[in-house]
């Protein structure tokens, strides 16, 4: 299990001792601003690039102490900036604490492991059907990796080490449903259209079934799926395994997508 960064005493002093005091008494720290709107303090640990708030890096220092794990140091002016000793104190873990997930600066990832392939697999979990993907994700909740010094989708890297390359403007579509599964069986190529097409109509945020192009019709279930911009009924069935049967059916008959050779 992750256990908290220690923060050296050096990087910890810089902090404390970097700011700018203002009118209501805060020390405002001199160091950037990261996105949550906390100053950040940096250091490099061999291969791994570290970086914690100042906040926490200065309650570091002035009590001599490393937050223990699930501790957090809070501010009582409410200021993210602020590193002053009599505005800043740690909370000690809230009952419901539940220890982090796994995160990009951790250093039990695989960041360090030095062969690409055997990195990227390293960041999968296949213990499930689905093949979970457990490093950084997008903002749409794919996962996302740096291949070839660029930032890519994961899944697709997957699909590409275990099957070949994906033809020209092809896209690739989770039969699954999970953005984060990397399993190269849950994925087909499918172009633009097809891939919508895939996604119309009821699927992932279908709330009533929880079967994609089913849904509760009267006493029964009615199958409906996307297809030419518009939604194709395809009758209304006693049970939900029928009505899905039918969708999937119809679906593999519309959709002739491109299967790679084996
Ligand atoms: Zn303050
Ligand atoms: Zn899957």
């Amino acid at each position: 299990m992750a256990t908290p960064v220690t923060i050296p005493s050096s990087v910890a002093a810089r902090a404390a001792t970097n700011y700018t005091p203002d009118s209501n008494g805060c020390w405002n720290s001199n160091y950037a601003v990261s996105s949550p709107g906390y100053p950040k303090v940096g250091w490099q640990e061999g291969e791994i690039r570290r970086a914690v708030t100042t906040s926490r890096a200065a309650w570091t220092h002035h009590s001599g102490r490393q937050v223990p794990e699930g501790g957090r140091v809070k501010a009582k002016c409410r200021n993210r900036l602020c590193v002053n000793p009599e505005h800043i104190f740690m909370v000690e873990r809230p009952a419901n604490w539940k220890p982090r997930k796994i995160n990009p600066h951790n250093p039990d990832l695989p960041r360090h492991i030095k062969d690409p392939v055997k990195r990227f697999w390293a960041y999968v979990d296949k213990s499930g059907d689905c093949w979970q993907w457990n490093g950084g994700r997008s903002t749409c909740g794919y996962g996302r990796c740096r291949w070839d010094d660029k930032s890519q989708y994961a899944h697709r890297i997957a699909y590409q080490l275990a099957k070949g390359p994906i033809p020209e403007g092809m896209y690739l579509d989770h039969k699954c449903f999970n953005t984060l599964c990397v399993n190269p069986a849950h994925l087909r190529i499918a172009d633009t259209y097809q891939n919508a097409q895939y996604h119309q109509g009821a699927n992932r945020d279908n709330k009533t079934t929880g079967v994609r192009g089913v849904h509760p019709h009267g006493r029964g279930y009615s199958a409906i799926i996307g297809y030419n911009n518009g939604y194709l009924y395809l009758g209304t069935f006693d049970t939900v395994e029928e009505a899905d049967a039918a969708a999937q059916a119809k679906r593999e008959e519309l959709y002739d997508f491109y299967k790679p050779a084996a």
